[in-house]
């Protein structure tokens, strides 16, 4: 069986599971679901324990995922929690809520009810604090994720090398396996990551992911799909990773080489083998 994975996407108030229907009509055989910001739960969280009805939520809606195809549930702290957080406790508070939430994604994750956590920084401007704030809720999950030995999906600003490097570098500061540290929403700048030791998951946009396997195979890809019912399609539609996939094999691309990309990179930066 050819494996297609789709590395990144949401299920939301939109399609659900109908959305893995599709991508499993279109090839798809493995995805990795990314848990949202706690308002789309309505959550408020006072504390990171609050979040855990959160990841529960999502949990089971991944256990349900996995009877259409096969699933695995990342949890996520988004680095935007920090400005909706800010308003109710303050910059300095809402810091030690996400941390103390990305210890409790952490432990799901040793618990074996998660593959890996998600954090980063805000892709907006925010303020020199917060900004600071932000980047120590990061390494702090880099310290979990070295703890739990699991990956850590990362939401940033919009790439840049030198951006890229910093954070390199602050996880080379804790110790983690560069590797395991995930990009979600990559440019196809596939040698530059290389160079960074960061592991690229490459936006299936436009030519991306050809442009992406012209310079060689240390890849992921996805969709980013959000599910979002006032948004529907956005950011890419569910079906869209197998599509690409078809389009590489259509350039000459062989099945080895999606293997490579689809199943070989992702049991390297997870740490886990893919159940057929
Ligand atoms: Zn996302």
């Amino acid at each position: 069986m050819l494996v297609i994975t789709d590395n990144h996407m949401h299920l939301y108030n939109h399609l659900r599971l109908k959305a893995l229907k599709q991508f499993r009509q279109a090839g798809g055989t493995h995805v990795f679901l990314v848990s949202l910001l706690s308002h789309h739960y309505k959550v408020n969280p006072s504390s990171g324990k609050d979040f855990k009805a959160m990841f529960d939520e999502h949990i089971k809606l991944v256990e349900k995922a996995n009877e259409i195809v096969r699933a695995y549930s990342i949890l996520s702290v988004h680095p935007a929690e920090i400005t909706i957080l800010s308003k109710r406790w303050g910059i300095d508070k809402a810091g030690e809520i996400m941390k103390e939430a990305l210890e409790i994604a952490g432990q799901y994750v040793a618990e074996g009810k998660a593959v890996a956590i998600k954090s980063g920084r805000p892709h907006y401007k925010v303020s020199d604090y917060t900004w600071k704030v932000s980047n120590e809720v990061m390494m702090h999950a880099f310290q979990v994720a070295k703890e739990v030995d699991c990956a850590v999906q990362l939401h940033t600003e919009r790439y840049t090398k030198e951006g890229m490097m910093e954070i390199a570098k602050m996880a080379e500061k804790i110790g983690i396996r560069k590797e395991r540290v995930i990009k979600h929403f990559s440019p196809a700048k596939i040698d530059e990551f290389k160079e960074l030791g960061i592991f690229p998951s490459v936006i299936a946009i436009g030519n991306n992911v050809l442009k992406a396997a012209q310079q060689g195979d240390r890849f992921v890809v996805e969709t980013d799909y959000i599910d979002d019912k006032e948004r529907p399609g956005s950011v890419l539609g569910p079906k869209t990773v197998p599509k690409k996939i078809a389009e590489l094999i259509q350039s000459g691309f062989d099945e080895g080489f999606v293997a490579k990309i689809c199943r070989d990179n992702i049991e390297r930066v997870y740490g886990i083998e893919l159940d057929s």
